[in-house]
């Protein structure tokens, strides 16, 4: 059997019910004609009001795709999971800030995620944050050029650092690590600096700041060469979730539509081959380099676990970690969880109209991404089958 074919592991959690759901959910999102039609609808503002749509997407997508409302409901199912072995990465999923009480009201919800860390270390390994939680796009883009700001935008790029600040420091002195994910490119130079300087600043006996890496850009393995020599040579730790990328038709569109050179690989294959050896590169300098593998890629999960038997790395040494989000790939969640590896779901939380951005880019990764739909549906089906013949 291939090291994630074992759906009875990897679907011990769900009912027949939420299974036949599940089914057909994804069988939905894997129309492409659909998914652009309901893409379309729930941009419309509110659509989510309208009485009769709310339990529908709660009951469907939601339900598959988010731990909740609140922190409190996300705690009983990171608390369910981990009795399997899967840890739970709380994402504040709310997106669209503009303003400075909206940017600080997400610091304050971050900081909040560091205490409820601290009080469920078992369950809750880390905390995570998106970089346009605590600022504008407008503003990075503009830090991360040198292009001149007004006294304005001044302003609010020292309002972003001070949140950078505020929440490495209390993730160190609650022991608590946190990571950043990583957003578009055009804003990403201004981000990763911040990150930086937070992992000199914080990373000193242990890995606390992560930041992270998308290997569909094809600067980003020479960025992580770059970086790990800066580490040594200034005698920091750094530590990075690595993930292919998520946002690669909007880069397409705005290189295309600016004239400027496309930052995406040429092909997946690249893709893929750049995600692999940054793995290696960071298996082979894991003294100085943690690495949380964000991927529903059993390729690459399988070839991580592999890495670390080649470099006798314990299965729950603390410096790596695979990750998936919740609602997807729980095959390899389950399989690793089970077999003692550090594994752990990105569970999203928030209200139903404000996590309706995150939940669209789930339906269209599930349209988009060759294979993925179909993985999963065969999984689904494969257990339905197993549980029939029983
Ligand atoms: C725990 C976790 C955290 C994540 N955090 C982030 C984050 O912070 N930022 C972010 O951007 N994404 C994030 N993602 C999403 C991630 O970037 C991918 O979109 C998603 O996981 C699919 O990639 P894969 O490795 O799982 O699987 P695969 O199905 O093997 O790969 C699909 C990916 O390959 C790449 N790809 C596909 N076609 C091409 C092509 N023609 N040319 C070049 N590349 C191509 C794309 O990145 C695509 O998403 C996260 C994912 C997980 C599981």
């Amino acid at each position: 059997m291939a090291y994630f074919d074992d759906t009875q592991t990897a679907f011990k959690l769900k009912s027949n019910k939420d299974l036949k759901k599940a089914k057909l959910l994804f069988k939905l999102m894997g129309n492409p004609f659909l998914t652009k039609l309901g893409t379309y609808f729930f941009k419309i503002p509110f659509v989510t009001d309208i009485p009769f749509i709310k339990p529908i997407v709660r009951n469907t997508i939601y339900n598959q795709f988010v731990g909740g409302v609140t922190t409190d409901e996300c705690l009983i199912v990171a608390k369910n999971l981990y009795r399997s072995g899967v840890r739970s990465i709380m994402d504040y999923s709310v997106e669209g800030q503009s303003t400075d009480e909206e940017f600080n009201h997400v610091k304050e919800e971050i900081l909040k995620l560091i205490q409820i860390a601290k009080e469920n270390p078992a369950e809750i390994p880390c905390v995570v944050f998106k970089p346009t939680g605590f600022g504008r796009i407008d503003i990075y883009e503009k830090a991360g050029n040198n292009l001149p700001m007004a006294d304005h935008e001044m302003k609010s790029w020292e309002n972003i650092r001070k949140r950078y600040q505020e929440v490495c420091q209390s993730a160190y002195d609650n022991g608590v690590p946190i990571m950043a994910d990583a957003e578009d490119s055009w804003m990403q130079d201004a981000a990763d600096q911040l990150m930086d300087e937070m992992m000199q600043k914080f990373n000193k006996e242990r890995c606390i700041v992560w930041s992270t890496l998308q290997l569909y850009r094809h600067d980003r393995l020479s960025y992580l060469q770059e970086i790990y020599e800066k580490a040594k040579n200034e005698n920091y730790l750094i530590g990075f979730k690595i993930v292919r990328g998520a946002y690669m038709e909007k880069e397409w569109d705005r290189a295309k539509e600016m004239g400027y050179r496309n930052p995406i690989q040429p092909n997946k294959e690249a893709t893929d081959r750049d995600f692999n050896q940054a793995m290696e590169f960071m298996v082979e300098h894991i003294d100085r380099i943690s690495l949380f593998a964000g991927t529903h890629n059993e390729y690459s999960s399988e070839l991580l676990t592999r890495l670390m038997e080649e470099h006798n790395i314990q299965k729950d040494d603390h410096r790596i970690w695979f990750g998936q989000l919740y609602g997807m790939s729980d095959n390899i969640s389950f399989i690793l969880g089970e077999k003692g590896y550090n594994v752990a779901k990105y569970l999203p939380y928030g209200p139903i109209k404000k996590v309706m951005p995150y939940l669209v880019r789930r339906a269209q990764e599930n349209t988009s991404v060759a294979g993925q739909t179909g993985r999963e549906l065969s999984l689904i089906q494969k257990e339905i089958n197993r549980r029939k013949s029983k």
